[in-house]
């Protein structure tokens, strides 16, 4: 088994990336790839360790296109080249400045003033909007993630701010100037119908990407066949991830996501070919 998207502490996941590696080991996990939001600071932490699981370097990135955003996800980089991490720093500065906007607006809604610390409560990755909604929960304001952002965070709600997003063709050159490949996340979330999807996904693939995430949690089994069926008629790679977020996301597991996902490692070794392009 294997997964190739999880989070940490370093973004909006609770598990530290050493905390991530020994889950793994308990798991069966035997290939991990730690895909933060927006950073790859996490990655020299997550390969300082000793350990049996296989370990992959990514990041998952924001993308605006025409009529929404998705997310991409960058497998195999190389996390030390320069122009990846100019990038990741923009986006950085970008989501703090992003940050200080929300915290702004929660002190208006509790009537008094709320800092980036009092939300972070100790945690020193990049913060988003599902550290807000655990502060909401906190403060008693609402009393689950979901309704936090269902009445706050999502888009079109109170607390909600934009945040800066690259465009595919900037995000895919970044990733493979890095040796990665580009990989699209969780496809079901762009809530396009079957037919969109078809020439949404070959103009990406023309643009330059290299596989979309079949085996995800937001993916049911009985639909890992169609996503498939459009991978290989579009000669796109198959990925395969859980999105662990820790305790941010309780229903799901390293590895077996909400316990139907087992990915197997010939869709490591397939994807590892894609980036001797
Ligand atoms: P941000 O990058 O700060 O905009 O936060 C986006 C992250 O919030 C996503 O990657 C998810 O981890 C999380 N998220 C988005 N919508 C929800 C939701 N309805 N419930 C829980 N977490 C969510
Ligand atoms: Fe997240
Ligand atoms: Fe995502
Ligand atoms: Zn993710």
């Amino acid at each position: 088994m294997i997964d190739l998207h999880c989070h940490s502490t370093y973004s909006d996941g609770t598990f530290s990336p050493s905390k991530l590696l020994e889950y793994a080991e308990k798991r069966g996990v035997e290939v991990l790839a730690l895909t933060d939001h927006d950073t790859v600071d996490g990655l020299h932490d997550f390969f300082s360790h000793e350990t049996s699981v296989e370990r992959v370097a990514g990041t998952e990135l924001s993308i605006d296109y025409d009529s929404g955003t998705f997310h991409l996800v960058g497998l195999f980089l190389d996390y030390k080249e320069k122009r990846l991490n100019e990038t990741l720093d923009f986006l950085k500065n970008a989501r703090r400045t992003r940050n200080e906007k929300i915290v702004a607006a929660v002190s208006g809604l509790l009537g008094r003033k709320v800092t980036l610390e009092d939300v972070s409560d100790g945690n020193e990755g990049e913060l988003g909007r599902p550290h807000i909604a655990k502060y909401l929960i906190k403060c008693k304001v609402v009393s689950t993630m979901q309704e936090a952002f269902d009445k706050y965070l999502a888009k079109g709600q109170p607390l909600y701010v934009d945040k800066a997003r690259l465009g595919f063709d900037e995000a895919a050159e970044i990733i493979y100037g890095a040796g990665g490949i580009a990989v699209l996340a969780h496809p079901a979330s762009l809530r396009l119908s079957d037919e969109e999807l078809v020439p949404f996904l070959g103009d990406l693939k023309e643009r330059g990407l290299d596989a979309i995430e079949v085996f995800c949690s937001e993916i049911k089994p009985d639909r890992w066949p169609f996503y498939h069926g459009i991978a290989e008629k579009l000669g796109l790679g198959v990925s395969g991830g859980s999105d662990f977020h820790g305790d941010n996301k309780l229903k799901i597991a390293l590895g077996t996501g909400p316990d139907t996902l087992n990915t197997p490692y010939s869709v490591y070794q397939a994807l590892k070919e894609l980036t001797q392009r």
